[in-house]
């Protein structure tokens, strides 16, 4: 078996790197993402009229710009909720004023969004969402609650499900709806979390106002709206950063001492550390798995290995967050920074390793249960009979 990408992309990888290595450090994020773009390494899909770079379809080189980004000193990823979420649903899904007016600022990080599907009552069903919107001329007036709202208080625009039509059946009634978040009666309360950081929160909606022509696909599309972007899911697979995460974790086990040794010399630890590492090489090679696929253009292998890919890696960042969490001992009393979204790094230092153990708690709750996950797989992917369902067809 060759796991070699082969030689044209061992010169692509070395282009991409002398761009990174004569980047200066403190370049504004904002001239970074333009330069990427310019050299055809970032937003690489993306039609040049929505500010793109229109290059031909290549998934090993994106998973190469991804793992050298990532690896590099600069802040590069904007929020999954505008890069990730509503750029591809506007290409997949949108008219063609709303992509040309909203996904060049997103692509820049000078239009934020947030995402307003969850409510209190609706999140694993999330069909049976009740935030109300009704048309008041030429304008939408929206009513109701969202909850778990990442960002909320740092984005100017929310993406959201509203039901429009309350007669029609459950999922039939939904629309998915643009709007401004700064507009008289539009409500952002935050919500503590574990760590003492608040980056999610509750928006509470009284007569709030979007143009009638605000809304993406027809009236009572806005469930089949909400799935067009994982045609567009670019993420071929969390193994590199695995990896990554795993090294952090054996360089801690190397630099913390038990019983006046390295702990990687205790035989406990180093059973779990084999473990884990067993894990991280197969998350590797579901990876490559996929990449293989989607450069041959196997469609249909893309959306089952997202989901396994997220169930699997979420497990296996579990693991690493508690051996880590275990390996500081006293330490962990000490509180979390509350500094960032997500504290995984790549070394062991820079870790903290409280906010990860915390923050795991959520990553296998975010965008969808780990049970809601194994149900997709089991149904989807191994044809087993359907989970009861209740409140109405699914
Ligand atoms: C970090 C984080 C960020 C988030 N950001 C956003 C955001 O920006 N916007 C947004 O709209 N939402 C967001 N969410 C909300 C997220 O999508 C929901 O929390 C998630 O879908 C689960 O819904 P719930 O919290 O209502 O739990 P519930 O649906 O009430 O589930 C509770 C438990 O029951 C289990 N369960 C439920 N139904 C079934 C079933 N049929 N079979 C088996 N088990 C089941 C679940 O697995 C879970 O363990 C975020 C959540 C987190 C943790």
């Amino acid at each position: 078996m060759d796991l070699e990408y082969g030689p044209e992309y061992d010169v692509f990888r070395q282009e991409v790197e002398q761009f990174l290595a004569e980047t200066p450090e403190d370049i504004e994020r904002r001239s970074f993402l333009l330069a990427a773009t310019e050299r055809g390494y970032l937003y690489r899909h993306i039609p040049k009229r929505f500010g793109g770079a229109e290059e031909p379809f290549d998934p090993i080189r994106e998973t190469i710009v991804s793992e050298l980004f990532d690896a590099s000193p600069f802040s590069w990823r904007l929020g999954p909720q505008s890069t990730g979420m509503i750029v591809p649903t506007l290409l997949e899904a949108g008219a063609d004023w709303q992509r040309e007016q909203f996904i060049p600022p997103t692509l820049l990080g000078d239009a934020i969004w947030c995402q307003g599907y969850s409510e209190p009552g609706a999140g694993s069903d999330l069909a049976s969402l009740r935030a109300t919107a009704h048309l008041d001329g030429e304008e939408w007036v929206i009513n109701g609650q969202k909850i778990w709202t990442s960002d909320a208080e740092d984005a100017g625009f929310m993406f959201g499900m509203f039901r429009t039509e309350p007669e029609a059946d459950k999922h039939a009634g939904i629309s998915y709806l643009l709007l401004e978040m700064n507009q008289p009666g539009l409500d952002v309360r935050p919500l503590r979390q574990i760590t003492g950081a608040t980056h999610f929160y509750e928006v509470f909606f009284d007569d709030v106002r979007t143009p009638a022509h605000w809304i993406v696909g027809e009236r009572g599309e806005g469930w089949r709206v909400a799935r067009a972007n994982l045609k567009h899911e670019r993420n071929l697979g969390g193994g590199p950063r695995l990896r990554q995460r795993f090294r952090a974790l054996l360089s801690l086990a190397q630099s913390t001492l038990r019983n006046g040794q390295p702990a990687s010399q205790d035989p406990l630890v180093r059973q779990r550390l084999a473990e884990i590492e067993g894990e991280v090489r197969c998350a590797e090679t579901m990876t490559l798995r996929r990449l293989s696929a989607a450069a041959r253009g196997e469609d249909g292998l893309v959306v089952l290995p997202l989901l396994v890919n997220k169930l699997y890696g979420t497990e296996i960042g579990e693991q690493i967050a508690q051996l880590g969490f275990d390996l500081i001992g006293d330490d962990g009393l000490l509180a979390p920074t509350r500094s960032t979204w997500n504290t995984v790094s790549t070394s062991a230092e820079e870790t903290d390793w409280v906010d990860q153990y915390l923050f795991e708690l959520a990553s296998g709750i975010a965008a969808g249960s780990s049970n809601i996950q194994r149900n997709v797989i089991g149904e989807r992917g191994l044809g087993l009979p359907r989970d009861l369902r209740t409140g109405g067809p699914a």
